[in-house]
């Protein structure tokens, strides 16, 4: 038994307050990690406000963790105490699905991530106080905490030389843009992207489509801060979606359509109006998470020419292959997902997310050591 603090939902659309739990040693799949930082995602925002229902509150949320192995379960053979890991996605690794390699389409991916549990309906952590049951394992990670317990399979283990503070840069945001501009997108340097939404995902695919040669890449946002921000990184033309309709400016920059059209806002109405901006055969991909249940409509003639809408998960990537490839490209210089993030400390966290909801800051991600160096 560990003593750790953890950020937590107490009920639905609840502020995060920061508490003391106790955490069970790992399960023999698990690692136990100290967690230096870690990043805040869309998703979590969502977990909070109920729109991936996870069975119940209180919860804690937390999916792009960063930190140090401190101990790891009977089973784990390929993870080792002292590794420094960034923790990503869960799979089972035995379903179809997994079996083939399309680990993001893990049959039990749902319940692995918005379970509020482990597989067995089991959870490691307790209330510090009176010993109750809470619900973590988000991700099978739940890394809004000082320590954790992770699924052994889903870590990445990271070189010395990176900070762990820019880890979680690598993780599920940055991963499914970058991981969908080169496994889902068959982008070439002649292909016509447009990117509804500038945030962690957009941006991260927009820096892909940049190292990939692509030389047309239309940025579309509200933000006129993010729209600069995405004129920087390499878009070539931007707009902004609240000054004028931005399915005409689409038409008229590419001509008859954009050959890709990459939605990461995950609204309705955006996902429909894209099929319209499309080129004859083009793709829409969505990235965007939705609250579940959430419905849109298709413009049918516009489909039956060739186009197609397709979703994405985690960029259709295998985070071991991907992550350490992005880490390489940030080295060369290519990838610069430093200008992407903002620190804070950990009892900062509504304030983090504060900035990221109204647009402030792209991807914040929380300190939970002034030092990572003291355990090495
Ligand atoms: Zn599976
Ligand atoms: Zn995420």
């Amino acid at each position: 038994m560990l003593k750790c603090l953890a950020a937590v939902v107490a009920s639905r659309g609840a502020a995060l307050t920061i508490e003391q739990f106790d955490l069970d040693e790992p399960a023999p799949s698990e690692i136990a990690v100290r967690i230096a930082a870690t990043g805040i995602c869309r998703t979590d925002l969502h977990i909070r406000d109920g729109g991936y229902p996870v069975p119940d509150f209180p919860v804690i949320p937390g999916h792009e963790g960063a930190g140090v192995v401190t101990a790891v379960g009977s089973a784990v053979a390929d993870v080792r105490v002292g590794d420094r890991v960034l923790m990503t996605y869960p799979f089972c690794g035995e379903c179809p699905n997994c079996l083939r390699g399309s680990l993001a389409y893990c049959e039990q991916g749902f319940a692995l991530a918005f379970g509020g549990a482990r597989l067995d309906g089991s959870s490691g952590w307790r209330r510090g106080d009176d010993g109750t049951r809470v619900n973590g394992h988000v991700f099978q990670q739940s890394s809004f905490a000082s320590h954790t317990l992770a699924a052994a399979s889903s870590a990445v283990i990271l070189d010395r030389e990176l900070p762990l503070e820019l880890a979680p840069a690598f993780g599920c945001g940055v991963s499914t843009g970058a991981g969908a501009a080169l496994n889902v997108m068959e982008l070439r340097p002649g292909s016509r992207l447009a990117i509804l939404g500038t945030g962690t995902v957009g941006l991260a695919a927009l820096i892909m489509a940049r190292h990939l040669g692509v030389k047309q890449i239309i940025a579309v946002d509200a933000n006129p801060g993010r729209l600069e921000m995405a004129a920087e990184l390499g878009a070539t033309h931007t707009v902004d979606a609240s000054d004028r309709e931005a399915r005409d400016a689409i038409q008229r920059l590419t001509g008859d359509g954009a050959d890709y059209i990459f939605d990461t806002t995950g609204h309705p109405d955006v996902v429909a109006s894209a099929l319209d901006s499309l080129a004859m055969t083009g793709t829409v991909v969505m990235a965007g998470s939705a609250p579940a249940g959430t419905r849109t409509s298709l413009n049918m003639s516009a489909l039956l020419n060739g186009r197609t809408v397709r979703g994405t998960i985690q960029g259709d990537s295998e985070a071991r292959t991907l992550v350490p490839r992005l880490i390489e490209l940030y080295r060369q210089g290519c990838f610069p997902v430093d200008r992407l993030v903002s620190g804070y400390r950990f009892g900062d966290i509504q304030r983090a997310i504060a900035d990221m909801e109204s647009g402030q800051v792209i991807k914040p991600i929380l300190r939970m050591t002034n030092d990572d160096e003291d355990s090495e």
